[in-house]
């Protein structure tokens, strides 16, 4: 009897996660798992001819913003479109529980958010696995949650009481799965942490392997003291340690990346496990009262010029979608500081793009070795979305690999799957081998590119044919399928793998 599979692709051109240049294979799946790789003989339901195309593990973007996407857009496939078969979701201190002061944080992102609660992080992935998404989702405790749920909005350090339930929710989070605790130090409440506070915390995941993921204090003109902080709390609790969305924000700070890639490096020669991710632009994105405080439109994130920052999303002023603050001032005869005062009046729910980095600075950061993808996209459907949401992956594979030749495509897709799989410790993904989960992204790695634009945003990446989530076939000739197989990634040290 021949063997028989789910799918037989055959004489692809593999790449298999771990960096190795590719090899011609065969690969066949069968129950969500990858069955056996080489010269495959047998019988498949779905026989794909891969010559001339690449087949890698599914993208794992470790930095993103789904959390509320993924119960809200279940089918993800704003995600699939780009290869990415896995979110980590909870950046940025930004948490899914506990659930009232999560649903007060996300409506900074979806002002008309509204969603039937859940208890806890392990009743937030009770409500994935009831209707599962079409990625994987694997989750970060978020502490700027944790501090509005145990202690309020306000600028004080944390009575005992408070820390010990801060505590109580990061031990919670753990308990159900997650991955780490990230901060977010820019934004509010995550900004009144003092670092001792961040310790104590993050020293609840001693032991555990779950990582302390941090956005840093500031990535503009102190990026270098934000680097050691991040660095001192992982000496101090413990715990590995990723550094989110590394760059050097506002004219001033350029260049400075160069330092903070010795800090890290300095840090790993002494036993710190510390990486970073970064996205593919020079454009970052956030949301307007990050930026604009205080009366100014500078600070943590480096000097701005007005022209730089540019409105994604606004539910209540669509219009203004697209436009930078320079031009929204000229038209409405207001200096910047107060068409920014003005367009953030009765309206939280801003974000805005930011043409703040420099190219140079972006290829120095991507060619370091300790540097993973992630495309911290931000997931207002229905603005103009900074382009990272759909294109992080296609864009370092096809204008930063094959185009400028920043580095072999190998160690592209290594960037994007087998370093975040390890780095987050998520079992058997990854990687394209016998025994693993079957994620995988078919694609053509002469055509693939991404193409949105800062003014066409929701363009899908060119060049992928197919995805695979758990085996499940979620995009088909370039196209999502509707079906939904994606999985809540439990730490594999804690958990049998899901
Ligand atoms: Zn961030």
């Amino acid at each position: 009897m021949p063997a028989r599979f789910d799918t037989l692709i055959r004489e692809v051109s593999l790449y298999d996660g771990s960096g190795a240049p590719a090899r011609l294979a065969d690969v066949a799946l069968r129950a969500g798992r990858i069955e056996a790789i080489g010269a495959v003989t047998g019988v498949a339901r779905e026989s794909v001819d891969g010559s001339g195309l690449a087949l890698a593990p599914g993208f794992i973007d470790v930095h993103t913003h789904d959390d509320f996407a993924a119960v809200m857009h279940a089918d993800m496939a704003f995600k699939l479109v780009g290869g990415v078969t896995t979110c980590i979701v909870g950046n940025c201190g930004f948490g899914a529980a506990p659930f009232a002061a999560a649903m007060v944080m996300a409506k900074t992102l979806h002002p008309k958010l509204d969603l039937p609660p859940w208890e806890g992080y392990a009743g937030y992935a009770r409500v994935l696995e009831r209707n599962p998404p079409g990625v994987n989702v694997g989750l970060l405790v978020g502490h700027g949650t944790a501090r509005l749920a145990a202690m309020g909005p306000g600028n004080r350090p944390p009575s005992g009481a408070e820390m010990t339930a801060m505590k109580a929710i990061v031990s919670e989070g753990l308990e159900a799965g997650a991955l780490g605790l990230s901060s977010g130090l820019v934004y509010d409440p995550g900004r009144f942490a003092a670092t001792e506070e961040l310790i104590e915390l993050a020293s609840v995941l001693r032991g555990s392997g779950a990582l302390y993921a941090t956005h840093m204090r500031d990535e503009g003109s102190r990026l270098l003291e934000s680097v050691r902080e991040a660095i001192r709390i992982g000496d101090a609790a413990g715990v590995p340690v990723q550094i989110s969305h590394h760059k050097a924000s506002g004219r001033t700070a350029w260049g400075l990346v160069g330092e903070s890639l010795k800090l890290i490096e300095a840090a790993q020669r002494r036993g710190l496990d510390v990486h970073a991710d970064q996205y593919p632009y020079t454009a970052g994105s956030t949301i307007l009262s990050a930026v604009f405080r205080d009366g100014k439109l500078r600070g943590v994130l480096g000097d701005l010029r007005p022209e730089d920052v540019v409105i994604a999303s606004t539910a209540r002023h669509p219009e203004w979608e697209g436009k930078s603050i320079a031009a929204l001032a000229g038209a409405m005869g207001r200096t910047a500081e107060e068409a920014a005062a003005r367009i953030l009046t009765g309206d939280s729910g801003v974000t805005v793009v930011l043409h703040a980095m420099s190219e140079e600075d972006v290829r120095t950061v991507m060619r370091h070795p300790s540097t993973m993808i992630g495309s911290d996209g931000i997931p207002t459907l229905e603005g103009k979305p900074h382009p990272r949401l759909y294109g992080t992956f296609a864009r370092v594979l096809g204008r930063y690999a094959r185009d400028e030749g920043l580095f072999p495509l190998e160690e592209a897709v290594f960037r994007m799957t087998g370093f975040p799989a390890a780095k987050f410790g998520l079992r058997d993904r990854g990687v394209v081998k016998e025994g693993a989960h079957a994620d995988l992204v078919l694609f053509d790695p002469h055509r693939i590119i991404d193409r949105g634009t800062f003014d066409e945003p929701h363009l899908p990446p060119d060049g992928i044919e197919a995805v695979y989530v758990n085996g499940v076939k979620a995009i088909a000739g370039g196209r999502p399928t509707g079906a939904r197989g994606g999985r809540v990634l439990r730490r594999a040290s804690m958990h049998a793998p899901a």
